[in-house]
């Protein structure tokens, strides 16, 4: 028997829980995903400048509707 290092509660096997792992590791990934949005938010570091070329867009494609 082992204490899981993970949820430090007693394993019934010589290793930790397979969930506990399991969990342990979407953890880390949600961690990891969390580090790199930051990356992805930088791209996204001038909403103004994106918003206002959406909207420009917008207006383009809404005027073109409105026409055909
Ligand atoms: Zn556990």
């Amino acid at each position: 028997m082992k204490i899981c290092s993970i949820c430090h509660k007693i394993s019934g096997t010589n290793d930790d829980h397979t969930n506990c792992k399991e969990k342990l590791r979407i953890e880390l990934e949600a961690e990891d995903f969390k580090k790199s949005i930051p990356e992805k938010l930088d791209i996204m570091k001038n909403p103004d400048d994106i918003s206002s070329d959406l909207k420009a867009l917008m207006g383009h494609m809404s005027r073109e509707k409105k026409e055909s």
